[in-house]
């Protein structure tokens, strides 16, 4: 396999796609040595079947909004690979969602559920409805139409989706009760629920915290202590939020969070009292971040990502593509030594290689923000025994599951002269895994 061939026909077939190229880029990039290894993988096809999703559902969502207008939105199912377990990733709701950026997202989840130990194929799905200024009523009759599409597709054995960017709580509520009705069935398909029926113990905070169990993983190597370490963060929503609050409880001093108009820097650092405010604004109010800086009279910068501010560590959690080849050579002049990604492929292409040529910790979201799938895995578990475990029994299971995948990073990306590179260990772990499924399973 040549992976700049493999690369140049999917872009020929898959035109006008480029988070889809450049997610497939970033993996074959460091699989390729190992998957050349194997002549039985080149035999039969394994890298196409790899990259190409099962299959990708498309539908029309339409729904009446609060003045009465009938509106439309496309709704996506994209089904990657389930060679290790049922389908299972987030459904997204934002303006921006379309083909390209679900692929890529269920390209990732496929490597990601891979490396969690636990028994889950990889899929994304999602809408360009946008619950921004959307009432309360408007979200729940768009989360309704959406199911009475996808309910068919999906299933307690087949395919269990979860939140992302624009779905929490709220959200899987309303599908989950919808699919419910359609589907004539009570077996958890779906995760992210409310804990009263069926949800996990720690599953909102998991993917904040379990970047920051990734984290420290990360610092033991190097023998480094949290405590008095200056952190920014982007986002303000549920990855951003857990993230903070765990770095909080750990005697780290937070200066940043931000939304899609900007961010917010605080000198003092974030406080648990602030945070709270922060959750209250976000998550009742829907409001925005600037908000913060009229309250605690701190600097709020529109347009712009908190890379600029001198920190040791940054913890990107909003969105694909927040941190580019200019923001990752300011943060590394600043002296930030560790970037630990909470949100999915936010650094670029251009930013990774600054990363790994300066040999900082550099852990790609792939690895440090499994624990949200991971707790939605023992999620599936507790749905299918009908038990529930304590905070304390799934914050232990979250901690050995990100140990887990840090060993597997060292294991597969510790090179000659001793430096990690996670984005190759978490790529090779996460394929081997997949590929050996498939390899097994037969042509499919
Ligand atoms: P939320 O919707 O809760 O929060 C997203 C945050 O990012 C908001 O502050 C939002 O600002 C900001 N944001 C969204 N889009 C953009 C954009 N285009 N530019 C700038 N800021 C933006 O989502 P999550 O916290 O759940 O997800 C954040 C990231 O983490 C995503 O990349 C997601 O894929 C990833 N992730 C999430 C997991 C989970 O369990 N939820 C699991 C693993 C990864 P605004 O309010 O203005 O839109």
């Amino acid at each position: 396999m040549k992976a700049k061939e493999v690369l140049d026909n999917l872009k020929r077939r898959f035109p006008n796609e480029p988070e889809y190229h450049q997610a497939v880029s970033e993996v074959l990039g460091t699989i390729e040595d190992v998957y050349n290894e194997h002549p039985e993988f080149e035999k039969s096809n394994l890298i196409e079947r790899l990259c190409i999703p099962d299959r990708i559902f498309s539908f029309r969502v339409t729904w009446v909004d609060d003045k009465g207008q009938v509106q439309t939105n496309m709704g996506y199912r994209v089904q990657h690979n389930n060679a290790i377990g049922p389908y299972k990733g987030g459904v997204r709701f934002h303006a921006s969602v379309n083909l390209s950026i679900l692929k890529f997202l269920a390209f990732e989840q496929t490597f990601k559920n891979s490396l969690t130990t636990l028994p889950m194929g990889g899929a994304k799905g999602g809408s360009d409805f946008s619950p921004r200024g959307k009432s309360n009523a408007e979200i729940m009759r768009f989360c309704q139409a959406f199911v009475t599409e996808l309910w068919r597709h999906i299933g307690p054995d087949t395919d269990v989706p979860a939140g992302d960017i624009g779905v929490g709580g709220r959200e899987v509520g309303y599908m989950y009760g919808m699919y419910k009705k359609l589907a004539r069935e009570n077996t958890g398909t779906f995760t992210g629920k409310g804990i009263e029926f069926g949800g996990s113990l720690i599953r909102p905070e998991a993917t904040g915290y379990g970047n920051v169990y990734f984290l420290l993983q990360m610092l033991k190597t190097k023998g480094i202590d949290i405590k008095d370490k200056v952190v920014t963060v982007s986002g303000a929503g549920n990855v951003a939020q857990y993230t903070v609050e765990k770095l909080i409880s750990l005697g780290a001093k937070v200066v940043t969070m931000s939304d899609s108009d900007g961010y917010i820097y605080d000198p003092d650092g974030i406080d648990r009292e602030k945070l709270d405010y922060i959750m209250e604004l976000k998550n009742l109010y829907r409001g925005r971040i600037r908000e913060y800086a009229e309250k605690y009279g701190v600097k709020y910068v529109p347009g712009a990502r908190p890379w600029g501010e001198k920190c040791d560590i940054a913890m990107p959690s909003a969105t694909q593509n927040e941190l580019n080849g200019d923001d990752a050579r300011t943060l590394l002049a600043n002296g930030c030594f560790a970037v630990s990604e909470g949100a999915n492929m936010p650094s670029t292409p251009e930013a990774i290689d600054e990363f790994l040529k300066a040999k900082i910790l550099y852990a790609p979201g792939k690895a440090a923000n499994a624990g949200g799938v991971s707790v939605s895995g023992l999620e599936m578990t507790q749905n299918a025994q009908k038990l529930s475990w304590s905070s304390e029994e799934v914050d232990q299971k979250l901690k050995d599951i990100m140990a887990n995948i840090h060993a597997q990073c060292l294991k597969y990306g510790t090179q000659s002269d001793g430096y990690v590179n996670y984005v190759k260990g978490a790529n090779v772990a996460g394929f081997m895994k997949v590929a050996k499924a498939m390899m097994a399973q037969g042509i499919l």
